[in-house]
């Protein structure tokens, strides 16, 4: 039987999962969990929020704007 199937390549980027691991013991997670879709769904940093990618949670992080005009 000829194998005639091309694997399919996916276009885009991928999610890098592996970044959001710090190798070591024992393993460190970089990003915490989504609380929605629960463990292994990481939170996308942002500069003042953190997201879901997977069910669109948004979290603020507390980094207050520090707009001081005098
Ligand atoms: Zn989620």
């Amino acid at each position: 039987m000829a194998d005639d199937k091309q694997p399919v390549v996916k276009k885009g980027n991928p999610s890098k999962r592996w970044e959001k691991y710090e190798a070591g013991e024992p393993l460190k997670r970089k990003n915490p969990f989504c609380p929605k879709c629960g463990p292994g769904i990481f939170l996308a940093n942002h500069k003042d929020r953190k997201t879901c990618g997977s069910c669109g949670y948004m979290e603020k992080t507390n980094t207050e704007p520090s707009d001081k005009k005098e």
